[in-house]
């Protein structure tokens, strides 16, 4: 079927629409009503359909399946990869739902899960979904405060934490973490469960309240746990948005319209069917790792392949070497990863056979030309840039390449996903703006099945968050954007990360794209600061390719010229500094808000979500030191 079709039909008849996408997964008793929208923004997918997350994943699969493999976890930190067929992964998940069962969780009880990128974390997760606990993963990156922070907005019965996390080669303990959190949130969980690699010797353990996995799970193999079913719009999971711009939010999904947007997403956008390898390098913290290395692929009969490690060790070609051995048909990464690949030599890529490679699918943040340019030539296949936000849990903006491929426009995720019924509005008149002006990106509500359904027990907080700031009542992604003539969306950064210099407004993210046009130029942030005569200014902090081969001074000065040619002199960084490493948030975002403050002399702010202390002391070496231009 044609792109155009498929859309227009889920927002013109979205109950036939949506009534024909709910057969694509299995329901112990079919849905009631289609979409109840008696009570907007709130909307109920589904209604009176009880299903199960886990039970499509898993066990659907067994009749004609069971020997294939569903999950290929792969640790070039510890160097093991482990390989279960779905039987492996039935038998898994039971024994681990056995274990929660007889650690007293059950239906509607929260768990979090704080566990890096191994087989462990999907069991945990697919296991809650059986029988109707709520999982809520934390990102294992996350320091003592954030997981205490998580802790206490979800109340869990249990927790669910490693040994130990690797990175580089480094062991990182997660208990002392653990235990830090558990001491300062104010409603810890009275029982830990330690799934323990033995990567941390000095482990200790709290008698009665921490329990070894390994132990329980030799207890409990072998048994069978009922698969609870659930009614459609009941909370499956949680997961807090990664908190760029403030405190974060506790994500809400539901079952019912989840599970049927991961069956579609998975065959029309990502372009896989039941028997072909998905290859997700995002941690199971993010949604991307939850939708598209769990959900999506398991509940599409494919091959999900679960990466711990960086994209550079044990070389910079372990990624594609993953691809060639398991046939990987669709990669899903991050602009930033590629980022750090393309300052890697190129050679890495063209070592492996990649012939069943067919579609790299980039999201989480805007995709540089340069980058997009760079990965395409290097790979030869399509690039799909798809914009989405943990609110959503599956991409808004795409190509849908398993439909039909459109063609690919450089800078643009595309066009809108069946149900977002999308509008690029004027931030004062709340109108809709012409092909070719930028605008507040809107979603008019229903939300279509898939996206939160509310802010965990809070349902105040997703009204005002998301549905308060015009007049209608619209969802605001706040996220600029521009629609050409073709209907195309090109995102413009966030509605916080605008300069204003002399009366002109500026995104950030245009002249971010102006420097990084450089071609030695690896990635930039842009921020505007202070000025007394222009209100603000901007200034570039970039990081150079390895073998730029020109001093900071000069490309300093090349990178202000690319900004006045390309967008003129009212762009014009009055600052450059050259720095190895820019401020990033664990799931790859750019703190440009602290990047800023440090700019201006102010406190960074709460730095608890940083990927690498050592970028932000880089930077202020560097405004020490003054910049590479300007004064
Ligand atoms: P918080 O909402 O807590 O501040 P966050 O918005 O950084 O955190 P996410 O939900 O992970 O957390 O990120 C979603 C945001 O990422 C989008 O709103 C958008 O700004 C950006 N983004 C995601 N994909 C793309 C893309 N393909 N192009 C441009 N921007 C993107
Ligand atoms: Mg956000």
């Amino acid at each position: 079927m044609q792109y155009e079709d498929f859309y227009r039909q889920s927002i013109e008849q979205p109950e036939q629409f949506w009534a024909e996408q709910a057969r694509l997964i299995h329901w112990d008793t079919p849905p009631q009503q289609i979409l109840d929208q008696s009570n907007l923004p709130f909307r109920r997918w589904f209604v009176g359909g009880t299903t199960n997350l886990c039970y499509n994943a898993v066990d659907r699969h067994l009749a004609d399946r069971a020997e294939q493999l569903a999950l290929v976890a792969i640790s070039s930190e510890t160097d093991v990869t482990r390989e279960f067929t779905y039987r492996e992964l039935y038998w898994e998940v039971n024994a681990f739902a056995a274990v929660l069962r007889s650690l007293g969780v059950g239906k509607g009880d929260r768990v979090v899960i704080y566990l890096p990128n191994m087989a462990e974390a999907v069991f945990a997760m697919l296991a809650c979904a059986r029988i109707g606990a709520i999982h809520s993963v934390v990102f294992g990156g996350f320091a003592a405060h954030n997981l205490a922070l998580r802790i206490d907005d979800a109340q869990p019965k249990l927790l669910i934490a490693a040994d130990a996390g690797m990175r580089g080669g480094k062991v990182i303990p997660y208990k002392p973490l653990v235990d830090a959190a558990l001491n300062e949130a104010s409603a810890p969980p009275p029982q830990v469960l330690i799934v323990d690699r033995g990567l941390d010797p000095q482990m200790t353990r709290v008698a009665g309240r921490d329990f070894d996995y390994a132990e329980l799970r030799r207890a409990h193999e072998g048994v069978e746990v009922p698969v609870i079913w659930l009614e459609s719009n009941e909370p499956s999971y949680l997961l807090y948005t990664s908190g760029t711009t403030g405190k974060p939010k506790g994500v809400q999904r539901d079952v019912g319209g989840y599970a049927v947007a991961m069956a579609l997403s998975i065959r029309t956008v990502f372009d896989i069917a039941p028997g072909q390898a998905m290859f997700s390098t995002s941690d199971v913290g993010w949604a991307v790792g939850h939708s598209y290395n769990v959900y999506g692929p398991l509940i599409g009969g494919a091959t999900s392949l679960l990466y711990e490690g960086m994209p550079t060790r044990p070389d910079p070609g372990i990624w594609w070497q993953l691809c060639e051995r398991y046939g990987v048909r669709t990669m899903f990464s991050s602009p930033t990863a590629i980022r750090v690949l393309k300052k890697q030599d190129e050679s890495w890529l063209k070592k492996y056979d990649l012939s069943n490679l067919k579609w790299l699918f980039l999201a989480g943040e805007p995709l540089d030309e340069p980058t997009a340019q760079w990965i395409t030539d290097a790979l030869g296949v399509p690039v799909i840039d798809n914009y989405w936000q943990t609110e959503t849990g599956w991409p808004a903006i795409t190509l849908m390449p398993g439909l039909e491929l459109k063609a690919v426009k450089f800078g643009s995720p595309g066009l809108p996903a069946p149900g977002y019924k999308m509008k690029v509005i004027d931030e004062n008149t709340g109108k809709e703006v012409p092909a070719g002006t930028k605008g507040v990106l809107v979603l008019q509500p229903p939300l279509p099945p898939g996206c939160l359904s509310t802010i965990w027990r809070d349902d105040d907080r997703y009204v005002h968050s998301y549905f308060s700031h015009f007049r209608e009542l619209l969802y605001s992604s706040l996220d600029w954007a521009i629609r050409d003539e073709d209907g195309y969306t090109f995102i413009l950064g966030r509605t916080d990360d605008v300069i204003n210099v002399a009366g002109h407004r500026l995104g950030t993210r245009e002249i971010e794209e102006a420097v990084a046009s450089h071609p030695a130029v690896a990635e930039a942030a842009v921020v505007g600061v202070r000025d007394e005569l222009k209100g603000q200014v901007p200034i570039v902090f970039a990081t150079l390719k390895q073998d730029a081969g020109v001093g900071a001074g000069a490309m300093a000065l090349a990178m202000q010229q690319r900004v006045v040619e390309q967008l003129g002199g009212v762009a014009k960084p009055s600052r450059v500094y050259v720095v190895n490493a820019l401020p990033k948030t664990r799931s790859g975002k750019l703190l440009r808000r602290s990047l800023q403050a440090l700019a201006e002399q102010r406190d960074p702010g709460d730095l608890s979500t940083l990927d690498d202390p050592g970028a932000l002391d880089d930077i202020r070496r560097a405004l020490e030191l003054g910049p590479d231009l300007g004064s």
